[in-house]
Protein backbone atom coordinates (compact mmCIF):
# COMPACT_ATOMS: atom_id res chain seq x y z
CA UNK A 1 0.00 0.00 0.00
CA UNK A 2 1.31 3.24 -0.65
CA UNK A 3 0.50 6.15 2.14
CA UNK A 4 0.38 9.44 0.94
CA UNK A 5 1.66 11.94 3.16
CA UNK A 6 0.78 15.59 3.02
CA UNK A 7 1.58 18.46 5.33
CA UNK A 8 -0.87 20.51 6.00
CA UNK A 9 -0.45 24.23 7.15
CA UNK A 10 -1.99 27.85 7.18
CA UNK A 11 -1.31 30.61 9.23
CA UNK A 12 -3.15 30.68 12.68
CA UNK A 13 -7.05 30.93 12.34
CA UNK A 14 -6.89 29.96 8.68
CA UNK A 15 -8.70 27.00 9.64
CA UNK A 16 -6.11 24.30 9.64
CA UNK A 17 -7.07 22.35 12.22
CA UNK A 18 -10.76 22.05 11.22
CA UNK A 19 -9.19 20.72 7.76
CA UNK A 20 -7.49 18.36 9.73
CA UNK A 21 -10.44 17.27 11.70
CA UNK A 22 -12.09 16.29 8.55
CA UNK A 23 -9.31 14.80 6.98
CA UNK A 24 -9.55 12.42 10.40
CA UNK A 25 -13.54 11.93 9.68
CA UNK A 26 -12.31 10.26 6.01
CA UNK A 27 -10.24 8.01 7.68
CA UNK A 28 -6.56 9.72 7.65
CA UNK A 29 -4.62 9.09 10.32
CA UNK A 30 -3.71 13.04 12.07
CA UNK A 31 -0.57 13.96 13.41
CA UNK A 32 -0.60 17.31 15.42
CA UNK A 33 3.16 18.23 16.03
CA UNK A 34 2.40 21.13 18.09
CA UNK A 35 0.70 18.58 20.27
CA UNK A 36 3.70 16.59 20.24
CA UNK A 37 6.00 19.49 20.52
CA UNK A 38 3.88 20.53 23.51
CA UNK A 39 3.67 16.98 25.25
CA UNK A 40 7.69 17.40 25.49
CA UNK A 41 7.75 20.10 27.20
CA UNK A 42 5.15 19.51 29.65
CA UNK A 43 5.81 18.31 33.69
CA UNK A 44 8.04 14.85 32.69
CA UNK A 45 8.56 16.02 28.85
CA UNK A 46 11.33 13.97 27.02
CA UNK A 47 13.15 17.98 26.90
CA UNK A 48 12.85 19.04 29.91
CA UNK A 49 16.10 17.69 30.65
CA UNK A 50 18.09 19.12 27.98
CA UNK A 51 16.24 22.44 28.35
CA UNK A 52 17.37 22.43 31.88
CA UNK A 53 20.97 21.39 31.34
CA UNK A 54 20.67 24.14 28.16
CA UNK A 55 18.93 27.46 30.00
CA UNK A 56 19.09 26.89 33.31
CA UNK A 57 16.52 26.42 36.44
CA UNK A 58 14.81 29.20 35.33
CA UNK A 59 13.48 27.71 32.10
CA UNK A 60 11.17 25.04 34.52
CA UNK A 61 8.09 26.34 36.29
CA UNK A 62 7.06 24.83 40.01
CA UNK A 63 5.39 21.66 38.08
CA UNK A 64 8.51 20.87 36.24
CA UNK A 65 6.90 22.77 33.25
CA UNK A 66 8.82 24.66 30.63
CA UNK A 67 8.38 28.11 31.83
CA UNK A 68 6.90 29.66 28.51
CA UNK A 69 6.22 33.42 29.66
CA UNK A 70 10.14 33.24 30.45
CA UNK A 71 11.36 31.30 27.13
CA UNK A 72 9.05 34.12 25.24
CA UNK A 73 10.86 37.13 27.11
CA UNK A 74 14.46 35.15 26.54
CA UNK A 75 13.43 34.36 22.84
CA UNK A 76 12.15 38.02 22.16
CA UNK A 77 15.45 40.07 23.73
CA UNK A 78 17.92 37.40 21.65
CA UNK A 79 16.80 34.91 18.50
CA UNK A 80 19.69 32.78 19.40
CA UNK A 81 17.37 31.86 22.51
CA UNK A 82 14.59 30.50 19.70
CA UNK A 83 17.02 28.51 18.35
CA UNK A 84 18.80 27.16 20.95
CA UNK A 85 15.23 25.79 22.16
CA UNK A 86 14.56 24.64 18.62
CA UNK A 87 17.70 22.26 18.17
CA UNK A 88 16.39 20.50 21.12
CA UNK A 89 12.93 20.50 20.37
CA UNK A 90 13.12 19.49 16.71
CA UNK A 91 14.81 16.24 16.59
CA UNK A 92 12.16 15.01 19.36
CA UNK A 93 9.35 16.49 17.15
CA UNK A 94 10.57 14.47 14.17
CA UNK A 95 11.14 11.19 16.27
CA UNK A 96 8.06 11.11 17.87
CA UNK A 97 6.02 12.15 14.23
CA UNK A 98 7.93 9.75 12.67
CA UNK A 99 6.83 7.08 15.31
CA UNK A 100 3.33 7.94 15.02
CA UNK A 101 3.03 8.13 11.19
CA UNK A 102 4.90 4.27 11.39
CA UNK A 103 2.24 3.12 13.65
CA UNK A 104 -0.48 4.43 11.81
CA UNK A 105 -2.29 1.94 8.98
CA UNK A 106 -4.19 4.52 7.20
CA UNK A 107 -3.49 4.96 3.68
CA UNK A 108 -3.27 8.92 4.10
CA UNK A 109 -1.76 10.51 6.80
CA UNK A 110 -1.59 14.59 7.29
CA UNK A 111 1.11 16.10 9.41
CA UNK A 112 -0.61 19.27 10.49
CA UNK A 113 2.75 21.82 11.17
CA UNK A 114 1.59 25.30 11.53
CA UNK A 115 5.48 25.94 10.76
CA UNK A 116 5.94 23.88 7.44
CA UNK A 117 7.22 26.90 5.44
CA UNK A 118 9.17 28.44 7.91
CA UNK A 119 10.91 25.46 9.11
CA UNK A 120 11.95 24.41 5.79
CA UNK A 121 12.89 21.02 6.56
CA UNK A 122 9.00 19.54 6.06
CA UNK A 123 8.72 20.08 2.77
CA UNK A 124 11.02 16.85 1.77
CA UNK A 125 8.96 14.40 4.21
CA UNK A 126 5.48 14.88 2.75
CA UNK A 127 4.51 13.90 -0.95
CA UNK A 128 2.10 16.81 -1.12
CA UNK A 129 1.56 20.20 1.28
CA UNK A 130 -1.86 21.79 1.28
CA UNK A 131 -2.22 25.67 2.47
CA UNK A 132 -5.49 26.75 4.59
CA UNK A 133 -5.58 30.60 3.55
CA UNK A 134 -7.99 33.12 4.42
CA UNK A 135 -8.04 36.96 4.55
CA UNK A 136 -5.72 38.59 7.43
CA UNK A 137 -8.67 40.23 8.94
CA UNK A 138 -10.94 36.61 9.09
CA UNK A 139 -7.55 34.75 10.58
CA UNK A 140 -7.71 38.20 12.97
CA UNK A 141 -11.73 37.85 14.20
CA UNK A 142 -11.54 34.24 14.38
CA UNK A 143 -8.46 34.06 16.55
CA UNK A 144 -9.81 36.61 18.80
CA UNK A 145 -13.19 34.66 18.85
CA UNK A 146 -11.43 31.48 19.50
CA UNK A 147 -8.68 32.67 22.05
CA UNK A 148 -9.78 36.14 23.57
CA UNK A 149 -6.83 36.98 22.40
CA UNK A 150 -6.29 41.29 22.10
CA UNK A 151 -5.90 42.10 18.50
CA UNK A 152 -2.26 43.41 18.84
CA UNK A 153 -1.46 39.67 20.17
CA UNK A 154 -2.61 38.36 17.29
CA UNK A 155 -0.86 40.90 15.05
CA UNK A 156 2.14 40.05 16.77
CA UNK A 157 1.77 36.29 16.23
CA UNK A 158 0.61 37.05 12.69
CA UNK A 159 4.14 38.77 12.48
CA UNK A 160 6.62 35.98 13.72
CA UNK A 161 4.57 33.71 10.68
CA UNK A 162 4.94 33.41 7.33
CA UNK A 163 3.07 35.27 4.65
CA UNK A 164 0.62 34.15 3.05
CA UNK A 165 1.96 34.50 0.15
CA UNK A 166 5.04 32.76 1.05
CA UNK A 167 2.87 30.09 2.07
CA UNK A 168 0.76 29.69 -1.31
CA UNK A 169 4.36 29.66 -3.04
CA UNK A 170 4.77 25.63 -1.58
CA UNK A 171 1.27 24.66 -1.96
CA UNK A 172 0.24 21.78 -4.04
CA UNK A 173 -3.33 22.42 -2.84
CA UNK A 174 -4.87 25.61 -1.89
CA UNK A 175 -8.41 25.45 0.32
CA UNK A 176 -9.26 29.10 0.41
CA UNK A 177 -11.79 29.26 3.87
CA UNK A 178 -12.76 32.44 3.51
CA UNK A 179 -16.90 33.39 3.09
CA UNK A 180 -17.68 29.34 3.05
CA UNK A 181 -19.29 27.62 6.11
CA UNK A 182 -17.80 24.68 7.96
CA UNK A 183 -20.08 21.80 5.51
CA UNK A 184 -18.60 23.90 2.37
CA UNK A 185 -15.12 23.57 3.69
CA UNK A 186 -15.60 20.04 4.51
CA UNK A 187 -16.84 19.13 0.93
CA UNK A 188 -14.23 21.03 -0.62
CA UNK A 189 -11.72 18.53 1.42
CA UNK A 190 -13.81 15.54 0.27
CA UNK A 191 -13.05 16.53 -3.49
CA UNK A 192 -9.41 17.08 -2.92
CA UNK A 193 -9.40 13.83 -1.11
CA UNK A 194 -10.94 12.24 -4.37
CA UNK A 195 -8.28 13.97 -6.39
CA UNK A 196 -5.09 13.22 -4.29
CA UNK A 197 -6.37 9.24 -3.64
P1 LIG B 1 -6.20 27.24 12.88
O1 LIG B 1 -6.00 25.80 13.27
O2 LIG B 1 -5.75 27.54 11.50
O3 LIG B 1 -5.70 28.24 13.89
P2 LIG B 1 -9.02 26.66 13.32
O4 LIG B 1 -9.32 25.51 12.43
O5 LIG B 1 -8.93 26.40 14.80
O6 LIG B 1 -7.77 27.50 12.81
O7 LIG B 1 -10.15 27.77 13.06
C1 LIG B 1 -10.14 28.98 13.79
C2 LIG B 1 -11.54 29.27 14.28
O8 LIG B 1 -12.35 29.62 13.17
C3 LIG B 1 -12.20 28.07 14.95
O9 LIG B 1 -12.98 28.51 16.02
C4 LIG B 1 -13.07 27.48 13.83
O10 LIG B 1 -14.19 26.81 14.33
C5 LIG B 1 -13.44 28.73 13.04
N1 LIG B 1 -13.62 28.46 11.60
C6 LIG B 1 -12.76 27.85 10.76
N2 LIG B 1 -13.26 27.81 9.51
C7 LIG B 1 -14.46 28.41 9.54
C8 LIG B 1 -15.47 28.69 8.55
N3 LIG B 1 -15.33 28.34 7.26
N4 LIG B 1 -16.58 29.34 8.96
C9 LIG B 1 -16.73 29.70 10.26
N5 LIG B 1 -15.83 29.48 11.23
C10 LIG B 1 -14.70 28.85 10.88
Amino acid sequence: MTVLKIGLTGGIGSGKSTVGRCWAELGATLIDTDAIARSLTLPQGAAMPAIVQEFGPLAVDEQGALNRAWMREQAFADPAVKRRLEAILHPLIGALTQEQAAASSADVIVFDVPLLVESGRWRQRVDKVLVVDCEEQTQIERVIARNGWSRETVLAVLGQQATRSQRRACADALLYNEAITPEELKRQVLTLARHWT
